[in-house]
């Protein structure tokens, strides 16, 4: 009995010291128990966010990193997660991928950028990837794996980072690149639909990306990644997306695409980036071939 109250005490204690607790992780009335402090997790989310832009290149273009912070602004106005500052960025990789770490930073691959067809589609992924943030998906699988009192031990934010920090990155790491439970990814669908047509969108662009990522799928299956992680199978997302959208406020539906300003500020910019590049190759394959051609 006094193990039990001292655990009651404990709890509260926690959420009286760090606001953890019972947390709404959807905008659909779920709850979890969260007890790792949103502080904690943003220095996770941190940490691994200067891991992945130290590996990773970030895109240089401003018109398009502008237009893709643009969204995920507004959606990030609208989600149910309001303690954080979400940032939004593109990486240069023809990856058809996008996903978020704990604390609100949320990446966008430009090959996946290239694949989307209006800015609705854009706002969706950028929804999706907010859902996981809203409802917690990484924390709660850390809370799983490693338990309370080692993650809130770990010592995150100095240079260099001990074999515990280690390894708790390199989890994370492959939980929000390889993507999440069926129930997970569900419930970042709905979620994403909403933001999405809240905000101002079309919320059928949700089932648009889908179906654009499963036409995908067919050619480069070993593209496998967080948005494209075939369980659930994108049937049962299409089905799942449209019971929630026709559970959605009616007007949202009259809601626009914007398909001009996504190939104003995205589509042309990445052609015209493409052909800069494929200029580069060729005169870098001229002028190779020319010093070849004077050496022989
Ligand atoms: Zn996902």
């Amino acid at each position: 009995m006094k193990i039990r109250y001292a655990f009651i005490c404990l709890v509260v204690l926690i959420f009286l010291v760090t606001g953890c607790g019972v947390v709404r992780t959807s905008p659909f009335g779920e709850t979890s128990l969260i007890f790792i402090p949103t502080s904690q997790e943003v220095a996770l989310g941190r940490q691994l966010a200067k891991e992945i832009e130290k590996r990773e290149k970030l895109c240089k273009d401003p018109v398009i990193n502008e237009y893709v912070a643009s969204i995920g602004k507004k959606i990030a106005a609208v989600c149910g997660r309001r303690d954080i500052t979400y940032k939004y960025k593109v990486i240069e990789s023809d990856e058809l991928n996008a996903f978020a770490l704990p604390g609100g930073w949320i990446y966008v691959y430009t090959g996946l950028l290239k694949a989307l067809k209006n800015e609705a589609q854009l706002a969706f992924v950028l929804a999706h990837e907010t859902g996981h943030v809203v409802g917690r998906h990484a924390i709660r699988r850390l809370q799983l794996i490693y338990g309370i009192n080692f993650l809130l031990s770990l010592t995150l934010g100095g240079k260099n980072l001990g074999p515990a920090e280690k390894e708790v990155i390199k989890v994370l790491y492959s939980l929000v690149v390889n993507g999440y439970t069926r129930k997970e990814e569900l419930e970042a669908d709905a979620m994403g639909a909403y933001y999405t047509g809240k905000a101002g969108w079309n919320p059928v662009a949700s089932v648009e990306t889908i179906k654009i990522l499963d036409s995908l799928m067919k050619f480069k299956p070993s593209g496998v990644t967080e948005l494209f992680m075939d369980h659930p199978t994108n049937q049962k997302r299409i089905v799942n997306l449209n019971r929630w959208i026709s559970n959605f406020p009616r007007e949202w539906l009259k809601n626009p695409f914007y398909e001009d300003r996504y190939k104003d500020n995205v589509l042309r910019r990445l052609k015209i980036e493409n052909s800069k590049h494929r200029k580069r190759d060729n005169s870098s394959r001229s002028k190779s071939f020319e010093k070849f051609s004077r050496a022989s």
